[in-house]
């Protein structure tokens, strides 16, 4: 479903991200991990375009982008880079809800502006992902009447509102006091469980370790080991033990 081939991208004078290679199964939940500043974040908003890659291609499902060569012609490139948007649905480290509006608003927001759906059908749609994510009721509360982890499972169901085949989740749960932290993980396992296909940059090692079909850990710009949640136990790469040895 997901293909990442020989990503590169420099900020100034500096390569942050110097081939990445890697691909997911529809359905899997990988988790990219690695140390600070290793590129975790420009991969996942690359797979999102918020991020252009110098080089490079993203595919997921039928859409696909080669920064290496993009398409000349704009419009052709604009519609590129729709279609992968389109494809998957971000969340990030803290929500970014409009304050000033409900927590019904918030979720209804992108499916009626962006994508022309029936305000009526997007609100059904939207108190079933609310459901989901342990939220029932609360669609009229605005942002600020909630806490930091239902702020976070509004920000989860804002972005699966918009039917995206991945959910591309970026430290969802660093920004949380830890009290907070277990509810909204709760909430990403059901979405695995679900066979969600789910990319996750996390520092929550044990949680990744339950959930991960595929572990990526990123180091010196490129994926320095993959495998499946053994990466988490058993490293084979020195420099994933180093780093496991120092987060667990
Ligand atoms: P962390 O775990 O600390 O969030 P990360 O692995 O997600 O780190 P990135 O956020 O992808 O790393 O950043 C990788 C490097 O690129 C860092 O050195 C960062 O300072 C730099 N960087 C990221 N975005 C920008 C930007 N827009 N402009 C300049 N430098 C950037």
């Amino acid at each position: 479903l997901i293909e990442v081939r020989g990503l590169e991208k420099s900020f100034g004078d500096q390569q942050v991200l110097k081939g990445v290679d890697f691909s997911a199964e529809s359905g899997t939940v990988s988790v990219l991990l690695g140390p600070s500043g290793s590129g975790k974040t420009t991969v996942l908003r690359s797979l999102n375009v918020l991020e252009t890659p110098d080089s490079g291609l993203v595919r997921i499902s039928d859409a696909s982008l080669d920064f290496g060569s993009p398409p000349t012609d704009k419009s052709a490139y604009r519609r590129a880079v729709k279609a992968l948007r389109a494809r998957s649905g971000m969340v990030f480290q803290s929500h970014n809800l409009f304050p000033h509006k409900t927590v019904l608003g918030n979720l209804i927001e992108g499916p009626v502006q962006v994508q022309g759906r029936d305000r009526d059908e997007a609100a059904a749609a939207a108190r079933q992902l609310l459901e989901q994510v342990g939220l029932a009721g609360r669609e009229d509360a605005y942002p600020s009447q909630l806490s930091g982890g239902q702020q976070q499972r509004v920000g989860i169901a804002r972005a699966l509102a918009l039917k995206p085949e991945v959910l591309l989740l970026d430290e969802p749960t660093s920004a949380l006091d830890p009290e907070l932290v277990g509810e909204v993980l709760a909430v990403i396992r059901d979405l695995a469980a679900e066979n969600w296909t789910l990319v996750i940059v996390t520092h929550e090692v044990r949680f990744a370790r339950d959930v991960a079909d595929q572990v990526l850990f990123l180091d010196g710009g490129v994926v320095a080991e993959r495998g499946g949640a053994e990466v988490l136990t058993d490293p084979r790469e020195e420099r994933t033990q180093r780093f496991l040895s120092r987060v667990l």
